[in-house]
């Protein structure tokens, strides 16, 4: 399946991703991160469609897709 990987010192919690994924398989997490943001985070193991949308609208280039 693929997967996300949410890059935690670049996120700053802006949380478009949870918006633009069409599965919703996108949350925040609940404690923050090193540099004080909320990042984001896959929420559920495979729902993931390697679709890119979440990549492609992070304007800190926080997220890396793996197919
Ligand atoms: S790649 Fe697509 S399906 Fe996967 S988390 Fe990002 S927006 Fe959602
Ligand atoms: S779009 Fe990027 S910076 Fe915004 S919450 Fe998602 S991963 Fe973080």
């Amino acid at each position: 399946m693929p997967e996300i990987q949410v890059n935690d010192n670049r996120c700053k919690g802006c949380k478009f991703c949870t918006t633009v994924c069409p599965k919703k398989c996108i949350e925040m997490s609940p404690t923050f991160s090193a540099t004080g943001y909320y990042p984001a985070r896959l929420a559920k193991k495979d729902c993931c469609i390697g679709c890119g949308m979440c990549a492609m609208i992070c304007p800190d280039l926080a997220i890396t897709v793996y197919k």
